[in-house]
C-alpha cells in the first residue's frame, strides 16, 4: 500500500490509501494518474491533485451541473469547457438537451478516463447529442460565435493549463457567448476552507462581468477538506426559483440539496 497526498491551500493536504497505480504518464498538459484506492475505488490524478473518484464523483458532477440547469427556463445549447472525465457530460445528457459541445485540452485525459473510468461517463462521449473539442476552452470561447444556454467549467485547479480559466478575460469571453438574458454560467471554485482566496477571485471577476453571482457548495469526502464550492453566475437578476427538474435515480442533488447549497456555513 502506498499513499498520494493532495495538497490544496496553505499548509493543508489529504492522504488517500492507494493499493495500486494503473496508469502514470505526464501528458503535453499535466501528469496523469489513475489509482486504486479500498475507499474510493478507482481515482483520476491530475498533477497530484484528485479530480474524481468512482465512489463519489456523483456528488461533484450532479451539483456542477444540476443546479444551474435548473436556473435556467429551458437549456438546449450547452458547453462545457475542460470535464475530462466525461462525468459532466454525462449528468448534462440527462436533460432533454439538443446539443452538448465539451472543449477539452487534453484528449489523454479523455482516453485514459473511457479504458480505466467507464463507470464515470458511461455512454455519454458516443451519445449524437455530444461534439467534442480537443483544445484550449478560453481560445475556443474568445473565438466562437456560437451562443450557448448554459456554460459549465469543470476544470483543474489554477494551475497549469486550468489556471488561465479563472482569468477575468475568460469570464468576459463567456458571458458574450451566453444567450442574453437566460444565459447561466456555472464553475468550480476551489475549497472555501483551504481556496479561500480562489472562491474570491472567482467572485470577484465574475461579479464585474454578470449582475447576479452566488456561491453553492458540497461535500465531496474525496477533496481535501471535504467542503468544495462552486459559483454560479446569472445574465438575469433576480434569480430564478430552482426549476424542479423530472430526472430518476439523481442520488445527491435534489430541490433540498439545491437550496441548502446556496447557504454557506460561516467559515474559519
Ligand atoms: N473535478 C475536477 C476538479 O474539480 O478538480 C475537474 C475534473 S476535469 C478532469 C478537469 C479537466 O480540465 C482536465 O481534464 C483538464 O485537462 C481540463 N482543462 C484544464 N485546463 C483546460 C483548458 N484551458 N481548456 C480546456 N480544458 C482544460
Amino acid at each position: 500500500m502506498q499513499w498520494i497526498v493532495d495538497v490544496v491551500g496553505e499548509g493543508f493536504g489529504q492522504a488517500i490509501e492507494v493499493e495500486d497505480i494503473l496508469y502514470d504518464h505526464h501528458s503535453p498538459f499535466q501528469h496523469v494518474q489513475v489509482a486504486t484506492s479500498p475507499r474510493y475505488g478507482r481515482m483520476l490524478i491530475l498533477d497530484d491533485a484528485v479530480q474524481t473518484t468512482e465512489r463519489d464523483e456523483h456528488i461533484y458532477h450532479e451539483m456542477l451541473v444540476h443546479l444551474p440547469m435548473a436556473a435556467h427556463p429551458d437549456p438546449k445549447r450547452v458547453l462545457i469547457i475542460g470535464g475530462g472525465d466525461g462525468g459532466t457530460l454525462e449528468e448534462v445528457l440527462k436533460h432533454p438537451v439538443d446539443a452538448v459541445t465539451m472543449v477539452e485540452i487534453d484528449r489523454e485525459v479523455i482516453e485514459v478516463s473511457r479504458t480505466f473510468l467507464p463507470s464515470i461517463a458511461g455512454r455519454a462521449f458516443d451519445d449524437p447529442r455530444t461534439r467534442l473539442l480537443i483544445t484550449d476552452g478560453v481560445a475556443f470561447v474568445q473565438h466562437t460565435d456560437e451562443r450557448f444556454d448554459v456554460i459549465l467549467v469543470d476544470s483543474t485547479d489554477p494551475t497549469g493549463p486550468g489556471l488561465a480559466l479563472f482569468s477575468a478575460e475568460f469570464y468576459r469571453a463567456c458571458a458574450t457567448a451566453l444567450t442574453p438574458r437566460t444565459g447561466v454560467l456555472a464553475v468550480q471554485s476551489g475549497s472555501p476552507l483551504y481556496q479561500g482566496d480562489v472562491l474570491n477571485l472567482v467572485a470577484r471577476h465574475l461579479s464585474a462581468v454578470f449582475p447576479g453571482i452566488a456561491p453553492y457548495w458540497a461535500a465531496i469526502p474525496s477533496y481535501p477538506g471535504t467542503l468544495w464550492s462552486f459559483t454560479i453566475a446569472l445574465r438575469h437578476v433576480p434569480p430564478r426559483p430552482a426549476r424542479p427538474l423530472a430526472i430518476p435515480g439523481l442520488r445527491y442533488y435534489s430541490e433540498v440539496t439545491d437550496a441548502a447549497a446556496r447557504l454557506l456555513p460561516p467559515l474559519p
